[in-house]
């Protein structure tokens, strides 16, 4: 499949909207290996910014969809514009709507204990086009990783999603994707707890206007170092434009 990507600080996002990443995922979905969907915001730029090895593991990816107002306003920036955001957790729930000659089948990882089946049991109570063919929470230690795989391959599931936090579930996705029998490993972050109804999303006018970042930052205020580089990240692509 040709890709059509812009360089934003290094990182090689898909000029996509969302119809056309969920027709990526049809694609990956009728091919026969493990395909990777990535989801980096702001932090995550930064990050791989810093670290190599997760820059080198985006670089690979099979698809890198723009999750956050700060990537688009980064690409357009760098006048490189990506058509709209398109977060992790709008793409997942489309992909629940997919309707395929079979259901797609779903395998949920990551969360606390008990987080992947409240979301599966709201899945399904949702999406009736959507199967859930397993669970398993991201606490774990590195002994656990093969029976893990082995629980992922026997469920036959098509489509992994992986919430573990980033970069640890990108590293995770990229160190296993080889040994996996799905056809799409999606890291998904915070995804299966806002599924789950655990965490809420910031209200829709704040998401449309690009301000999920302050929502975060008023329910999560510890995590405001981190968020910094959301502002880093911008000025980094204002300071890549003009002096190149
Ligand atoms: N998580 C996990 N295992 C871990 C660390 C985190 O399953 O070892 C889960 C955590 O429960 C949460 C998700 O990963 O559901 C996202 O975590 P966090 O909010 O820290 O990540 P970020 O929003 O930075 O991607």
């Amino acid at each position: 499949m040709i890709r059509n990507t812009v360089d934003i600080l290094g990182v090689p996002v898909d000029h996509v909207s969302m119809s056309e990443a969920l027709e990526k995922v049809k694609g990956f979905l009728a091919s026969d290996r493990a395909h990777t969907i990535y989801t980096p915001n702001a932090e995550i730029m930064m990050a791989a910014q810093r670290d190599s090895a997760l820059m080198e593991i985006l670089r690979q990816a099979d698809l890198l969809v723009a999750d956050g107002a700060g990537v688009v306003l980064a690409s357009k920036i760098l006048k490189r514009s990506v058509p709209e955001k398109v977060s992790g957790i709008d793409l997942v729930r489309k992909t629940f709507t997919l309707k395929q000659s079979k259901k797609i089948r779903y395998f949920l990882f990551g969360g606390k204990p008990g987080v992947a089946e409240a979301a599966a049991e709201k899945v399904l109570a949702q999406y009736p086009d959507a199967e859930i063919v397993g669970c398993r929470n991201g606490y774990f230690k590195s002994e656990d990783e093969e029976a893990i795989i082995l629980q992922i391959n026997a469920s036959k599931a098509d489509i992994l999603l992986v919430a573990l936090g980033a970069p640890k579930q990108e590293k995770w996705i990229h160190m296993y994707k080889s040994q996996l029998n799905v056809k799409v490993c999606m890291g998904v972050g915070g995804t299966l707890d806002v599924l789950a109804g655990q965490v809420k999303l910031a209200p829709e006018f704040m998401r449309k206007a690009g301000l999920e970042w302050l929502y975060r930052l008023y329910k999560e205020p510890w995590r405001y170092k981190r968020m910094l580089d959301l502002p880093r990240f911008t000025l980094l692509a204002v300071k890549n434009r003009f002096l190149g």
